[in-house]
């Protein structure tokens, strides 16, 4: 039969998914001979049974009065025997931290009767079991029977009035004693019951009430922002209660064994004498620091660090705890690994190498790509101590200065000037989109991490702080009012999207260290900066370890070389189109144009010393690695004007009776061209089938741009790439017109040019078998590859509706941002083991955004990829990803 309560002495920290993360640490802490009361743990197997049939699991009513009888024997006491009682607590712990999200209750067992027996126990101390038992009344009926919280605060609030005082503590046993009938009447007029006397029925009900705290609004909401699987369950920690508000030789605290902000070693924490442990969070009272505890309790002080020093060299982390002291005996409540800042964590995980904790390849899984990530935005420099209004969610990082503004408009109107803004709005809408392009950064009122701001300004790379739900936004009055001051259009404020606080005024911006150790312009042996020591050293062992290459996505000279700096080993996307723009505009509209062979191949002609010179100027930075090069891709109407406009100036030109000839001729070839799906339309490979001479073109300007380099005594090593491939037929006929160029160029120069094409249509990853016959190598471009599997349109769909998948949880992340492994890795799946298989020295490699995605760098690592190639900003972060993959 199925086991479903552990004893603590029978778990431990690495059963976390069955007794949730409490549970597992207090099963450890005790058998590691802390001082952790008696308790047991429900598993979040009993709770998932629970949420599934609507009813407790058999057997476990008899389990729980097992483990009861034995918690009982233990501490000699029987729950809530009016003489002399036991008390319990009841606390929810999931697997992941959710934190303030469920439920506790403590103080189970105490009635009209065993109030009495507590005060006893106490030493006569009457104040104390009254109290104890008002916060029973007011947790149980507020967490177990939904009844309004306020009210009891209102009732406590107007005791401490009566009395002339602020603080709780001087109300007294009498006092307290008219509070709790106070609060038994509350309780009885919301739940239409008396407060239920029963100690077991108040365990029973309880446990019940965290099991369905679960599902409650709250958790289901962090739940989804987290994303944390809903179907887990929360496991159930029943555990004697120890008591810290006993008087002043007792008390309760929270510390961490080393500082989560910078990682440095030393005594962190908050105590607060005479208290029970939610007293603390709810900042009721002020704590002191716990360094003060030394002065208050030298004897308690002394555990508690011996404590920690036996958790730190344990866990082999920091660990954050919380503990009481009950009349000078020290009791530990909880303990875990502890949340820390991005910067403390390559710190913490550099110190605990040197300590010989633990080794380099777990202090690779002590950080992550994400946290590089977060510290290789540029920051606010806060030593001038701006003035800060109010604090919403990080959506989406970095430090952004500009003037408020309250519409897409304005925004647009106010950039277009020269000024940098900031989109201040409750939430944003697709109509926002344009403001959110122009501004510098977007603030909300409401709305969470997967709010239509967060979503889409994230997509953008853009600074977000959504949520600060202390805004009062005035759209019409073109102002925000918070924390009493007025905020109007022009004014200037500071975004800071990853702590989420907002600044007034100015703020300055410094450059991010860490990027500049990646520049090369800060040498990490010369840094002061503990936190740049600490990053080399982490990335120096991933490079070591990592088995994926890592390239960069670039079509300049001076990306490509920002991109080698930050250690790209060469270019995995070069895209070409970005090469046709701006003058040369003119070249691809007269190529568009040409109605006769000849005047097609004179701007064919133009174009290719154009086009050359670009190429050759990426192959001397990217010198002696391979240069990914895809010839051109998009629709070709991208490159000429817009069909409305157009029509519109040709019929004015008309009626004033002006000459139309050229622009006539261009309508009519943008009408031709003019597609209702265009990313579904003549692009790609197919463009190469159609136009005549285009690809040809750019296989003679790279293999020449090669040789030329060559000649200088350079090492260029082109790969050139044909996109949206669907059949080995389209692949084979440019692969033959692309050899007998190569051929012809190359002669006797040694430069060897493989040709290759990306996988980003379904039918070519189901059909990689064949197509791997025609190709060198394959580059998986996810972005179409999503596109085209899921039917989303990529330029479109993130705004749209998004927002509204990623609230009901249909996506956890947008399959953009992440590789959807079940569906698009599928595909991917395939084509690797097809295309390998027909040619076992396939080079494999993705090019789409994913590749500079944390989580999809492992994916690309497990399906055994070559290389992963993404923006030059993201390379360390998938040289990172990449070393944590393989070790
Ligand atoms: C892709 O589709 O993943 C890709 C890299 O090509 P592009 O984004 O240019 O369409
Ligand atoms: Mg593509």
């Amino acid at each position: 039969m199925t086991k479903f309560v552990y004893g603590f002495s029978e778990g431990n920290k690495d059963l976390r998914d069955l007794l949730g993360g409490k549970g597992a640490n207090l099963a450890e802490m005790t058998n590691i001979g802390l001082p952790v009361p008696p308790g047991f743990t429900i598993t979040t197997e009993a709770c998932r049974a629970y949420l599934d049939s609507g009813h407790q699991p058999e057997g476990l009513a008899e389990e729980i009065a097992t483990h009861l009888d034995a918690l009982e024997a233990s501490m000699g006491r029987k729950l809530g025997e009016p003489g002399d009682p036991l008390l319990v607590s009841v606390r929810s712990g999931a697997a992941f931290s959710m934190p303030g999200m469920m439920e506790t209750v403590l103080n189970v067992g105490l009635n009209d009767a065993s109030v009495d027996g507590l005060s006893r126990q106490a030493g006569g101390n009457d104040r104390f079991a009254w109290d104890s038992y008002r916060r029973l009344i007011q947790m149980f009926g507020k967490t177990v029977c939904d009844v309004p919280g306020d009210e009891f605060e209102h009732a406590i609030d107007a005791a401490k009035r009566a009395k002339g005082s602020e603080d709780d503590l001087d109300l007294d046993a009498g006092d307290l004693r008219g509070l709790v009938d106070e609060y038994k009447a509350i309780f009885a007029k919301h739940t239409g019951r008396e407060f239920p006397q029963d100690p077991k029925e108040q365990l029973d009900l309880a446990i019940r009430a965290v099991f369905e705290s679960w599902n409650a609004d709250r958790a289901v909401l962090y739940r989804r922002q987290e994303r944390i699987p809903t179907d887990l369950g929360t496991a159930v920690n029943v555990v004697a209660m120890v008591f810290g508000n006993l008087g002043s030789d007792s008390g309760t605290g929270v510390a961490f064994t080393r500082d989560p902000a910078s990682g440095a070693q030393g005594v962190y924490g908050d105590y607060l004498a005479n208290a029970q442990g939610e007293d603390v969070v709810a900042g009721i009272r002020n704590t002191v620091p716990l360094q003060d505890l030394e002065r208050l309790d030298k004897a308690s002080y002394d555990d508690l660090i011996r404590i920690m020093a036996t958790l730190e060299e344990h866990y082999k982390d920091l660990c954050d705890i919380e503990f009481t002291i009950e009349r000078g005996k020290l009791w530990m409540l909880q303990t875990r690994v502890g949340k820390r800042t991005a910067a403390a964590a390559f710190i913490i995980a550099g110190q605990l190498v040197d300590e010989g904790v633990i080794d380099l390849d777990e202090a690779l899984h002590r950080v992550n790509g994400a946290q590089l990530g977060q510290l290789m935005f540029p920051r606010f420099d806060l030593s001038g101590r701006p003035s800060q209004l109010t604090k919403g969610v990080g959506a989406s990082p970095g430090a952004a200065v500009g003037r408020v503004v309250f519409d897409a408009l304005t925004a647009k109107e106010k950039a277009a000037a020269g000024d940098d803004v900031i989109l201040v709005r409750r939430e944003t809408n697709p109509d926002d989109l344009p403001g959110m392009i122009a501004a510098q950064g977007i603030l909300t009122s409401r709305g969470g991490k997967t709010s239509h701001a967060a979503v889409v300004a994230r997509g953008m790379g853009k600074t977000c702080v959504c949520g600060a739900d202390e805004i009062e936004v005035d759209v019409k009055g073109k102002r925000f009012t918070v924390a009493g001051k007025t905020i109007a259009e022009g004014d200037v404020i500071s975004v800071d999207g990853t702590t989420g606080k907002i600044y007034l005024g100015e703020v300055p911006v410094q450059p991010s260290e860490v990027v500049r150790y990646f520049e090369g312009t800060l040498d990490p042996a010369q840094a002061g900066d503990a936190l740049v020591k600490a990053v080399h050293r982490v990335m120096s062992h991933a490079d070591s370890r990592r088995r994926l290459a890592v390239r960069a996505n670039s079509d300049t000279g001076v990306d490509s070389a920002r991109a080698r700096r930050f250690g790209a080993q060469g270019i995995g996307l070069c895209r070409t189109e970005h090469m046709f723009l701006g003058d040369r505009r003119e070249l691809v509209e007269r190529l568009i144009l040409a109605a006769t062979p000849d005047e097609r191949e004179a701007a064919l002609a133009e174009l290719l010393p154009l086009q050359r010179a670009d190429f050759a100027e990426i192959f001397r930075e990217m010198d002696g690695l391979p240069v990914t090069i895809r010839l051109i891709d998009p629709p070709l109407h991208e490159f000429l004007p817009s069909l409305e406009e157009l029509a519109v100036h040709v019929a004015v030109a008309h009626e004033r009776g002006q000459d139309v000839g050229r622009d006539e001729k261009l309508l009519a070839a943008v009408r031709r061209m003019h597609e209702q799906n265009p990313m579904l339309g003549l692009r790609g490979v197919r463009l190469g089938l159609v136009i005549p001479g285009l690809f040809a073109m750019q296989v003679r300007a790279i293999v020449e741009a090669a040789v030329l380099r060559a000649g200088e005594g350079g090492t260029p090593k082109p790969e050139i790439m044909v996109p949206l491939v669907g059949a080995v037929q389209e692949l084979e006929t440019v692969r033959t017109e692309a050899e007998r160029i190569i051929a012809e160029v190359v002669a006797d120069s040694g430069v060897e040019v493989l040709i290759g094409t990306m996988i980003e249509v379904p039918r070519a990853a189901l059909t990689a078998g064949q197509i791997a016959e025609a190709a060198q190598f394959f580059s998986f471009g996810t972005n179409d590859l999503t596109q085209m599997s899921w039917g989303f349109s990529r330029d479109d769909v993130e705004g749209a509706f998004f927002w509204r998948y990623l609230e009901l949880g249909i996506f956890g992340i947008s399959p953009f941002e992440s590789i959807d492994r079940d569906g698009v890795g599928r595909l991917v799946r395939i084509a690797v083991d097809e295309g390998r298989r027909a040619r076992p020295d396939l080079k494999l490699g993705v090019c789409g955004e994913h590749g500079g995605d944390p989580d999809s760098v492992h994916f690309f690592h497990d399906v055994g990829l070559d290389y992963v190639s993404c923006s030059p900003f993201r390379v360390p972060i998938a040289r990172l990803e990449a070393g944590r993959a393989a070790c």
